[in-house]
Order: structure tokens, then C-alpha cells, then sequence
């Protein structure tokens, strides 16, 4: 897409570059290829005031949501709007690969200190990559593919199983229309499966599938179910799909294809059909397994029963979710400073270690902050680089399978959720452990003397001192080490993994005397 827009090649030489948000390379990507078509950039602010008053762009074109782009202010300040040669923006994809260059026509200061800007939106570069590339078609080039007549466009979030199946082979046969599968990629599926394996997933159940055309979408959420579903049926629109399988929240249309909604089925034990739910007796009607019920499955390694599910399918399933003993998982211990998380943490490594089960990386606060995290001090910004620093290198060790303990104090929420989103992304396990031993405790032990020195003023930032602890809402245990040895504290916490099936379930603790 050009808009008769003409970029010298030294006015791209000399713009600055920047690599927006996963949203907003998303949304980038679905401006260029037309499948946000009118869009042609990102919209300026009086298309979004107009948006949120009445659900048009400012020249009366319907749109559904917010398409910006925000930058940092030294980004903005190296560009001269007035000067159509000097208010190039290049963006670069996460690898700092160029990818576009916005026209950048206006800026205006947002919420975080950050900059919106607006205008119009080019392609540059190679086209980009990444896994699955050749599925992330144009929307010119899969309307020229499609067959004439009905086209039967469906999202689909989450695997296929046969309830599943058996509706899009129903509703494709019911339209007589071709079947396009849309599978968005523009952020992990809300159970933590990459959009990668829900990629794999889905081409596993091809062969079930009614003849169909698969594409990748990198269509993200934008927060509101009711815009979001508005959207993807644009999108679809863009596509060529005449009619929309709904599923879940896209159930409208906004005056774009029209929308079918799936009958319900179950499975008739009689003759291994799937059917309307209310012709099947009772004693012979299966009901779909819930997302629940499947995820508990995969996480005990229980088989996933082959009514419900095809083999193949169920096959890149447990790929990508192995059963929690083998899955990665983060164990995040965060408190005040001497409240016991590295005395744990040590504990429940060497239990790990001893019984060989795991593969553990034990990432110490302090230990942390003499390597991975050297040269950062306390401030509350360092602090958070060094959290999140932990968080990402644990995602990392648990995306491979490995069990990592992390033991920094963490005494913000923000920094502590950025941790456990980075192991969700890779679709581990978090368990967040707070050691709520109480300050008057912890500063009696004093181990480093810090508490002391905090108390005369040599001293400052000490977090329950004189920098906050937020306490999390969030733990999925609480451990006070004041009326606890530690090795019962490295028991519980052993007990609480062994229970909920991340290592070995742990007999209680035995006693010196019976070891
Ligand atoms: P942190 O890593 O939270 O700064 P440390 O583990 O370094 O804390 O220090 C905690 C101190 O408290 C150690 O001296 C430890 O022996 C003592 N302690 C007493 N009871 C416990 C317990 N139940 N769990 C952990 N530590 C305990």
C-alpha cells in the first residue's frame, strides 16, 4: 500500500525507529495488509473522540475501535511535524527489523507519560517473519482464492474437537458455502497455549475439517468483548466472509457478515455421532467437555478420550501442554528482606535436586544482583528492572520445561504480575509463594544488619522501612516463618507443588528419628 505516498530514500535514513507494543505491530500488520481497510494508518485524535462518542471516525466511516500508536517522548521530539521530509517514523518488528514508516501528521500526550500519534502507515522492508508466515495472507489475495458464492468465515480461539468439528461441518454443509478458518495470532490463547500450537492444533484437525482455506490473523484483543467481536467481523468482511460462524463473544456484526449461531451438540453414544442435543435420549447423550474439564486432563496426563477428541489433535495437545510433573513452571517467592524466601527457596532446590525429578535453576536475589543484574541499585525503577529481569530469565528456563525458583523481594504487584505474565505467555506454571513473615520478625533476625542500618538513617530505600511492600492479593500460598522451622516451611511448599501435581506428591515431613 503506497497512498501516493513518496519516501525518499534518505528521509528513511535519517527517521528514527522504534519498535511498538505486540498490540500495535498487530494492528500494524492488519493496517497494511487492507484487512482494516479503510484504516490506512493510525487514527489521529479526532477519530478516536469521535469513536468513543458516537462509534464513527471523524469523517463518519462506522469503525469499532481505537487503532493507535504510542511512543515514548524522545521518540517524538526527534521529528518535525511541520516538515513532511522531517516527520518520518520508521518501526521495526521485536528483532528491530524496519517494517513501516508512519507518516506521523500529529502527536498528543497520553496517560504513562507517553505520546499518541496519528497517520498514515507504509510497508517497508522484506515483509517480515516468523512462524507460520505463509499463513498470514492478504486479504486481496484470499478473496481472489476463494470460490464464488457463500463464504462461511469462523474464529477460532481454542482447539478443534469433535463437538467442534462436527458444528463447522454442519453449518458449512447447512450455507453450502466454502469454510474459511481464521485463527488469531496476535497474543497467546487465554489458557496459555502459544499461537503457534494453537496453529498446530488446528492444521492437526484438518483433515476433519469440510474443505477449508486457513489463515493467520495477528488480531489482538482491544479489551472491550462487544468492539473486539465488532472488529473481527470487519475483519472477516475484509476477507470475503459472507456469513460468521459465531463463537463465544462474536456474536455481532455490526451490519458486516452475517452471523450463524452454532447448534448446540452432543455426542449420541449409540451410533458415535455428534447431533442437536435434544434429539438424543438422555442415557445416550454425551455432553462436550468443558475447557476446564480438558485443561485438568492435560495437567494430570490423563488421556484425552477419543469420542471427544480426534488423536491428532490431542497428540499436539499434550505437546504443547505436557502434563504439569513435566511442564515448566516458576516458583516465585517474594517478602520483606530477611522474612526467609532464600532459606526456602535454597531448601526446596536441594529437595528438587536430591530427588532428581526436575530440572531446577534457582535464581537467588542476591546472586541475581551480583550477575544477571549487576549495576542496578534500589531505586524503585532498578528494582523493578531486577524483578522483571528474574521473571523473564525464569519464563525462559520454565518455556523449556525447567522448574525455576526465584526468590527476589518483589515488593511491587506490577513487577510481580509482569512475572507471572512472562511464564504464562510460554505456557508454564506460576506459583507465587509470599513469605509474610512480619517486619518486627524479620528485622529481630536482621541477618544482613540492613534493618539496623535502615533504623539509623544510613540507609535509605529499605523496603518496610521507608519503601513500600504491596502486599499481593495474589499468592497461591502464604507462609508466616515466624511459628515455622524452616525445614517445615520447605515442606509445605513441597506439598503445596506435589499437590497440585508439579512434582511428586510428598508424604508429610518425615521426623529426624524415621529418616
Ligand atoms: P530473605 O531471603 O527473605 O532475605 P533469608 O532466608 O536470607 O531471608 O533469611 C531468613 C532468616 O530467618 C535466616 O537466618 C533463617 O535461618 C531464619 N529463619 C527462621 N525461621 C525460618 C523459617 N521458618 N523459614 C525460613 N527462614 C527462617
Amino acid at each position: 500500500m503506497t497512498n501516493g505516498w513518496v519516501l525518499p530514500e534518505e528521509v528513511l535514513r535519517d527517521a528514527p525507529t522504534y519498535t511498538p507494543r505486540p498490540h500495535e505491530l498487530a494492528d500494524l500488520e492488519l493496517i497494511m495488509s487492507g484487512a482494516y481497510a479503510p484504516l490506512t494508518g493510525f487514527l489521529h485524535r479526532a477519530d478516536l473522540t469521535s469513536l468513543a462518542r458516537r462509534g464513527r471516525l471523524a469523517d463518519g466511516t462506522s469503525w469499532p475501535v481505537p487503532v493507535t500508536l504510542e511512543v515514548p517522548p524522545s521518540v517524538v521530539d526527534q521529528l518535525d511535524i511541520s516538515n513532511p521530509l522531517r516527520r518520518v517514523l520508521v518501526l521495526a518488528d521485536a528483532e528491530g527489523a524496519p517494517v513501516a514508516a508512519v507518516d506521523v501528521t500529529e502527536s498528543w500526550p497520553t496517560r504513562d507519560g507517553m505520546v499518541g500519534v496519528g497517520g498514515r502507515v507504509r510497508r517497508i522492508g522484506d515483509g517480515g517473519h516468523g512462524a507460520f508466515r505463509r499463513l498470514r495472507r492478504h486479504p486481496a489475495e484470499i478473496r481472489e482464492l476463494l470460490p464464488p458464492g457463500r463464504v462461511l468465515g469462523v474464529f477460532i480461539d481454542q482447539p478443534l474437537h469433535r463437538p467442534q468439528l462436527a458444528q463447522l461441518a454442519h453449518a458449512a454443509r447447512t450455507l453450502a458455502g466454502h469454510l474459511l478458518v481464521l485463527i488469531p495470532v496476535g497474543a497467546p490463547s487465554a489458557d496459555g497455549l502459544s499461537a503457534e500450537a494453537l496453529v498446530r492444533c488446528v492444521l492437526a484437525a484438518r483433515d476433519r475439517m469440510p474443505p477449508a482455506t486457513i489463515i493467520a490473523v495477528p488480531l489482538a484483543a482491544h479489551g472491550d468483548e462487544i468492539r473486539d467481536a465488532l472488529l473481527r467481523a470487519r475483519v472477516a468482511g475484509a476477507y470475503g466472509v459472507t456469513h460468521l460462524l459465531a463463537t463465544g463473544a462474536s456474536m455481532l456484526s455490526g451490519g458486516g457478515p452475517r452471523v450463524l449461531v452454532p447448534r448446540e451438540l452432543a455426542y449420541d453414544s449409540r451410533d458415535g455421532q455428534w447431533r442437536s442435543r435434544d434429539d438424543i435420549p438422555p442415557r445416550h447423550r454425551r455432553l462436550p467437555l468443558h475447557p476446564a474439564e480438558i485443561s485438568d486432563l492435560l495437567d494430570r496426563g490423563a488421556p484425552l478420550p477419543e469420542w471427544h477428541t480426534p488423536p491428532a489433535v490431542a497428540r499436539e495437545l499434550i505437546r504443547s501442554r505436557p502434563p504439569r510433573r513435566q511442564r515448566g513452571l516458576v516458583v516465585f517467592f517474594t517478602g520483606l528482606s530477611g522474612s526467609g524466601k532464600s532459606t526456602i527457596a535454597r531448601g526446596v532446590t536441594e529437595a528438587l535436586l536430591e530427588s532428581g525429578e526436575r530440572g531446577v535453576t534457582l535464581l537467588d536475589g542476591d546472586v541475581v544482583r551480583r550477575h544477571l543484574s549487576a549495576g542496578l541499585g534500589f531505586s524503585a525503577r532498578d528494582r523493578d528492572a531486577n524483578v522483571r529481569r528474574i521473571g523473564w530469565v525464569a519464563a525462559e528456563v520454565a518455556r523449556h520445561g525447567g522448574l525455576a525458583v526465584c526468590c527476589p523481594i518483589a515488593p511491587y504487584d506490577a513487577a510481580r504480575q509482569a512475572a507471572r505474565d512472562f511464564a504464562r505467555s510460554t505456557g508454564a506454571g506460576f506459583v507465587l509463594v509470599w513469605v509474610a513473615t512480619p517486619l518486627a520478625e524479620c528485622e529481630r533476625r536482621d541477618r544482613k544488619g540492613l534493618y539496623a542500618k535502615a533504623r539509623a538513617g544510613q540507609l535509605t530505600g529499605m523496603t518496610g522501612i521507608d519503601d513500600p511492600y504491596e502486599t499481593p492479593g495474589d499468592a497461591d500460598l502464604v507462609l508466616d516463618t515466624s511459628h515455622l522451622t524452616p525445614s517445615e516451611a520447605i515442606g509445605l511448599v513441597l506439598r503445596h507443588l506435589g499437590g497440585n501435581g508439579w512434582i511428586e506428591p510428598r508424604q508429610p515431613a518425615a521426623t529426624p528419628a524415621e529418616v
